[in-house]
């Protein structure tokens, strides 16, 4: 069974590739590892290996994780679960990024719960790129506006968009939506927010994402094993 470091290290280099293939230096596409449902010691070893950036779901799980891996002096935390209004203050005292942002309601407890003194909160509004009734974010349409919004708040910086496609989805299909997100970022500009990232790529479809100019893929299986929600 190959170990975590060597999946990690195996999972990178085909990063490099993936972006090599599609023309981009391989700096331009960034791992947030989603270490969900996996225990602080695995978060350990990957930092040890390098990596820095870490995306977590479930903010109670997060917070109790952060705590026991206080020591680590510049591991970024990257919420990419929806944050739930009693979860706001947490997520605004800890956290690096919110990916997730669905709601200007959501963005204005953050602004206001960020202690001024960190840096700005960086943001990136979620949209429902496949607008499936059960699904968070915000419609494709109004994604700009909720994005201008949010952007005037104090301690927050917009920093682009975040999608989840849809599961299971052929390459044409992911194309589509990954495209999308790519116009609805060029939106973003012309309309005076500069933006820059794309968190958009889980383990089944990062490959077309960074295809499609995915500055951040989101991946959790592909580098940590299969996940066992039962844990
Ligand atoms: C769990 C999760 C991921 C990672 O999923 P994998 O398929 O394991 O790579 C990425 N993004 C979000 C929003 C998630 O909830």
């Amino acid at each position: 069974m190959a170990t975590l470091q060597q999946n990690y290290q195996n999972f990178m280099q085909n990063l490099a590739q993936a972006a090599a293939k599609a023309g981009r230096p391989s700096e331009s596409v960034r791992l947030v590892a989603v270490s969900k449902t996996f225990p602080a010691a695995d978060i350990r070893t990957l930092y040890a290996a390098g990596q820095r950036d870490f995306g977590e779901n479930y903010v109670q799980e997060w917070q109790d994780k952060a705590e026991s891996l206080a020591d680590l002096p510049d591991i970024v935390w990257h919420i990419i679960g929806d944050v739930q209004s009693n979860k706001t203050k947490a997520v605004a005292e800890r956290a690096h990024w919110v990916h997730t942002v669905g709601r200007l309601k959501t963005a204005q407890r953050l602004s206001a719960q960020r202690p001024s003194a960190m840096p700005p909160l960086q943001v990136c509004i979620e949209v429902n790129i496949t607008g499936e009734a059960a699904r968070h974010g915000v419609a494709p349409e109004e994604a700009v506006d909720l994005a201008a919004a949010a952007a005037k708040l104090p301690n927050l910086q917009v920093r682009g968009l975040m999608c989840v496609a849809e599961a299971g989805a052929d390459e044409a299909a992911l194309v589509k939506q990954f495209g999308k997100m790519r116009v609805l970022l060029a939106g973003l500009n012309a309309a005076g927010v500069a933006a820059d990232v794309l968190s958009m790529g889980m383990s089944g479809d990062w490959e077309v994402a960074v295809d499609c100019g995915a500055s951040h893929v989101r991946i959790g299986s592909a580098v940590f094993g299969r996940r066992d929600y039962g844990r």
